[in-house]
């Protein structure tokens, strides 16, 4: 069998964990590869767990050869938006997407020259970053916001920033430790809280009132309570005719109304919330019954 060599743009992208490969490499040996590895001039673009899984249990590789631009720009680009189908956590893309912004910046950098430099040290972003920002928040499917946060920690720890991209600790984690830090050395400096759901990925902005809300569990217990006194009511004369159902059925709709809240980021749509997505209503967010109902591989 033919051995590719790893491509460095496909360097960028953490390993999986062992958990993980063990699975791709259960599925593998069942199925085949399914997805092709993408080759660029002979070497793995795009697929390189896939491709060890095939060289470990000794099957066919099938490939496909990359097609689009072969600049360092573009393969990063493309590394980056193939990452959506990994299960990386929201702060694991950040920090990608943030890696990828500062290696097309430095590539663009060095093409412009010193004038480019010069333009650099002036206040705010210059456009060639602010795009390099946008295109790569959108390729990873991660807030501009977050990149912004992964670059702090990358600036501030480079071990943390390890941490996070290997998955070993959210960006939201490592936010606070710098701030422990910080704090230790100057005292007193405001903690802002991060959100995260129940898999662990940071919330976004947009999204942290409506996962903090406790606008449902309150509901949930006024109907409780309503409940209750419809019970109370039933031991009185004028309560002879309201039936027991009663009470189950409020009962149930107070449950309804509580496991409505949010429990995962959409599985489809995170972290952006799509623009008609009917996995969670546009919502951005799932409850529980719908995350358990959303197929293992989809999970992000
Ligand atoms: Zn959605």
């Amino acid at each position: 069998m033919k051995d590719y060599p790893i491509h460095p743009a496909c360097d960028l992208i953490p390993e999986m964990t062992p958990d993980e490969y063990a699975d791709l490499k259960e599925s593998i040996g069942r199925h085949g590869v399914k997805d092709p590895v993408t080759l660029c001039d002979g070497q793995v673009l795009d697929g390189r767990n896939r491709y060890r899984a095939t060289k470990d249990l000794r099957l066919p590789c099938p490939t496909v050869e990359y097609t689009g631009k072969k600049d360092m720009v573009s393969l990063l680009e493309f590394v980056l938006m193939r990452t959506k189908r990994r299960n990386l956590t929201t702060s694991q893309r950040a920090m990608l997407a943030n890696e990828v912004r500062s290696q097309i910046e430095q590539l663009r950098g060095d093409d412009d020259g010193p004038r480019r430099k010069a333009a650099d040290k002036g206040e705010g972003q210059s456009s060639h970053s602010s795009r390099a920002t946008e295109s790569a928040a959108k390729l990873a499917g991660v807030s501009e916001r977050s990149m912004a946060r992964a670059k702090q920690v990358q600036e501030q720890s480079p071990k943390l920033a390890e941490k996070v991209v290997k998955g070993e600790i959210s960006l939201g984690a490592a936010e606070k430790a710098l701030k422990k830090d910080d704090a230790a050395s100057t005292k007193g400096a405001h903690v802002a809280p991060t959100v995260t759901d129940a898999n662990g990925n940071d919330v976004p902005d947009k999204l942290v009132s409506v996962f903090e809300s406790a606008v449902l569990a309150e509901l949930a217990a006024d109907v409780r309570a309503i409940r209750k006194r419809v019970k109370e009511i039933r031991s009185e004369r004028i309560g002879t005719y309201i039936h027991e159902q009663t009470e189950v059925d409020l009962s149930n709709v107070a449950n309804a109304i509580q496991f409505a809240k949010p429990f995962a980021l959409c599985a489809y749509c995170l972290p952006t919330g799509l623009k008609g997505c009917k996995a969670c209503r546009k919502s951005g967010f799932m409850t529980k019954d719908v995350f358990n109902a959303v197929p293992k591989e989809a999970r992000g």
